[in-house]
């Protein structure tokens, strides 16, 4: 079923509706709910979510007659939804970060209204998960987030089977969080970063998609899932594994490396040509052995420009 979770007026416009999925068992508290698109430009997130959703449709009409869903599972593709529209991340009207006005309230700014709403749709269901991208110039690999992780959390982070899990502590300053909002709910929260904003990243996206999927049968949303061995294995890293590395010129630096491939210390990363006369006038390589775990792929550069990222094995 799709319910509008908002409707809210504009003065020279339609109205507009965020859509809300809830699919499988009505009874009782979500399962599970995804929320993607709370960054009007983090494309990815959009995508993976609505394509889970359509999945997840299908199972309910009896298309894949040995999946079923045991638990609902609430699903927001879009909360920036008028974000979305316009390829900007805050939201259009007054520019602010719908990622800093939880919890939210229900007579405050729209955007709090926004917040309010997705708390209370989200903050009952077992697992929590939040779904964004690196910024628009950057490419990060799809990953796991925790934030402060209580240890269920920690070993429920394997579950996706995606390489990389990345620990963090939470902010002091940024408490209107989604996140830190969910934290005092019982459950158990994630954020999963995919990939770069402004895109659909078809690779990262059916990576996070299947990893979604296999996600749902490993806690008992979905029976029926064929879980694939995962060959590769799971790594948790601490803030302290990240090597970043900075331009030291400006110009313009290009790269045909793929982010989650191990790459060696000394390996040459990419190239910074000068943009005028062509010459390379730096070359970046790797500062460890490690996971090339971000990458920056907008070409044009300031000195001090973050270039990429990879992450020691503990
Ligand atoms: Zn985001």
């Amino acid at each position: 079923m799709i319910r509008n979770l908002l409707c809210m007026t504009a003065p020279v416009r339609e109205g507009f509706e965020i859509p809300c999925h809830e699919i499988g068992p009505a009874s009782g508290h979500p399962g599970v709910a995804l929320v993607g698109g709370l960054h009007g430009d983090e494309i990815n997130s959009v995508f993976i979510l609505s394509r889970l959703a359509d999945f997840l449709n299908s199972v309910e009409a009896g298309t894949y007659p040995e999946l079923k869903l045991k638990k609902r599972a609430l699903i927001i593709p879009a909360v920036n939804v008028l974000g979305v529209n316009l390829r900007t991340r805050t939201w259009p009207f007054d520019k602010t970060d719908i990622n800093r006005m939880f919890p939210g309230s229900t007579i405050g700014e729209t955007t709090q209204r926004i917040a309010y709403a997705v708390l209370e749709a989200t903050k009952r269901a077992d697992y929590r998960i939040d779904l964004h991208t690196a910024s628009t110039d950057f490419e990060e690999i799809p990953q796991v987030r925790l934030y402060d992780p209580t240890d269920q959390e920690r070993a429920t982070a394997a579950l996706f089977g995606l390489t990389a899990v990345m620990e963090r502590t939470m902010s002091p300053v940024f408490t209107t969080t989604l996140m830190h909002s969910w934290k005092v709910w019982p459950g158990q929260s994630f954020i999963l970063r995919v990939g770069q904003g402004g895109t659909v990243q078809l690779d990262h996206c059916q990576r996070v998609f299947r990893s979604l999927v296999s996600f749902l049968g490993r806690i008992g949303v979905l029976e029926g899932v064929q879980i694939a061995a995962e060959d590769e294995e799971v790594c948790y890293f601490d803030k302290q594994s990240g090597f970043r590395v900075f331009a030291e010129k400006a110009g313009a630096f290009v790269s045909d490396r793929q982010v989650g491939r191990w790459v060696r210390q000394g390996q040459e990363l990419g190239y910074i040509y000068d943009s005028f006369s062509g010459n390379v006038i730096e070359k970046v390589i790797s500062p460890v052995a490690g996971l090339l775990t971000g990458i920056r792929r907008h070409p044009l550069l300031f000195e001090g420009d973050l270039l990429l990222r990879v992450n020691r094995k503990a």
